[in-house]
């Protein structure tokens, strides 16, 4: 079956088209056929698309919502140009898979889309403001462009950390809020977390019951994991993605009263401090040049900057402290696996959170770990430690074709 993969923001619809089905999905050879984002929609958009084995091709066009960039997609899918083997006509998609990221506690599972699941993600929406109407809009225009008769699949990034258990997600205020408005911790990245424990019990030769690992999806957005018997047991995003590690524009844990603080002392209002915290801070608000760890690496090595290097600092020192916290509330495990645009590009990053651990049984190999870049798996520890600590490139899409597929089969229900 040939899966189109979408994961729409407020501005932007990324897609993937992937080959897949459960003797497939067994024998490990999906196959991804083409991919592309479209950025800026609702203005003069941006577009990359790329078949598999083909160069990028980039454009622009004026697209002004999400039903158009869909039909923008659709369009160059089926077209000569991109070529894609086995696809000619629209008929050739026969299902879709959408990234949605909040399900709270009503979705533990991906699910096939009808009527009462777009209810369910319309009741998410006050959860998630900005993600939410996004994925619906990427629901609406699928079901509007390739027809009822196509089944679509919600994965939502939730869904993995549903296993906690109350301790983890409760917080320490009135419990009657948590009864009233369900405020706890959702954590995010589930899909990715979910992968790289799949790929690690696949590399370890384990069964699901038996993995056993602290995941760190370290990307623009971060967070850590805690995975018990395969299950998530602790993570460190909390109702909404602000908490927990430190990230490319989000400050992570801080002490709640800084909010009345910063109202009393700034005379900002809550929506601004919100801003503040979630697009102002993090590794950007501490270096005072960028988000990107890329560049902040390049600042510190080329100019000494001074900021660059703290806002590194805290970024490690956060990650490092949950691994100690993880490792304390599962008493041990057996491996870290580091994932995200800089856990799995980034040597100096794994080695400066990994230093000091060494009493922990965490340990790296330099050579090893010099290796691990550009989407490869790799075991980065030194011989003989007691943690395994492996890079393994996460696959979002992946997964969400493959329940995709899964789902369809379980439940071949329609709009
Ligand atoms: P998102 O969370 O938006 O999916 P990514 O997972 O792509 O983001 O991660 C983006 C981050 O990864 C950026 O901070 C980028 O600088 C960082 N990154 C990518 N490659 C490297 C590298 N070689 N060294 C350090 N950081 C890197």
């Amino acid at each position: 079956m040939n899966i189109l993969v979408l994961n729409c923001g407020s501005s932007s619809l990324k897609f993937q088209l992937i080959e897949t089905d459960l003797d497939l999905i067994e024998k490990n050879a999906d196959a991804q056929k083409a991919k592309g984002i479209i950025e800026r929609i609702g203005s003069q958009a941006l577009i990359t698309v790329q078949a598999a084995g083909k160069p990028a091709v980039k454009q622009a066009a004026p697209l002004r919502d999400h039903r158009a960039a869909l039909d923008y997609v659709l369009r160059w899918v089926i077209s000569p140009e991109a070529q894609i083997p086995g696809i000619r006509a629209l008929a050739d998609i026969q299902a879709v898979g959408h990234r949605v990221v909040h399900g709270a506690e009503k979705f533990v599972k991906s699910v096939v889309i009808d009527q009462s699941v777009i209810e369910g993600i319309e009741d998410c929406i006050e959860l998630a403001p900005l993600h939410n109407p996004a994925n619906l809009k990427g629901i609406y225009a699928a079901r509007e462009l390739l027809g009822t008769g196509v089944p679509q699949v919600a994965v939502f990034d939730t869904s993995f950390h549903t296993t906690m258990p109350e301790t983890s997600y409760l917080y320490a205020i009135p419990y009657q809020l948590y009864r009233r408005h369900k405020i706890r911790r959702y954590g995010f990245h589930g899909t990715s977390h979910r992968y790289v424990a799949y790929r690690y019990r696949e590399i370890a030769g384990l069964t699901r019951e038996k993995t056993n690992i602290i995941s760190l999806h370290l990307g623009n957005g971060c967070s850590a994991c805690a995975i018990r018997n395969g299950d998530s047991v602790d993570t460190t995003m909390g109702l909404t993605p602000l908490e927990g590690l430190v990230m490319g524009t989000r400050g992570g844990d801080m002490d709640p009263s800084i909010l009345e603080f910063l109202a009393h002392k700034e005379g900002m209002s809550l929506t601004e401090i919100d801003t503040l915290l979630n697009k102002q801070s993090g590794l950007l608000g501490i270096s005072g040049l960028t988000n990107d760890m890329r560049e902040l690496l390049e600042e510190e090595r080329e100019h000494k900057d001074r900021r660059a290097t703290l806002a590194i600092d805290l970024f490690c020192l956060r990650v490092k402290k949950y691994i100690g916290a993880y490792l304390a509330e599962l008493g041990g495990t057996d491996a870290i696996v580091f994932t995200g645009g800089i856990g799995e590009n980034s040597p100096a990053i794994r080695a400066r959170i990994c230093t000091g651990l060494e009493n922990l049984g965490i340990a790296i190999d330099e050579k090893l770990n010099n290796t691990a870049t550009g989407g490869k798996e790799v075991e980065i520890n030194k011989a003989g430690n007691k943690l395994r600590i492996l890079v393994i490139p996460t696959n979002e899409e992946l997964l969400i074709a493959r329940d995709t597929v899964r789902s369809i089969k379980d439940a071949p229900r329609r709009w």
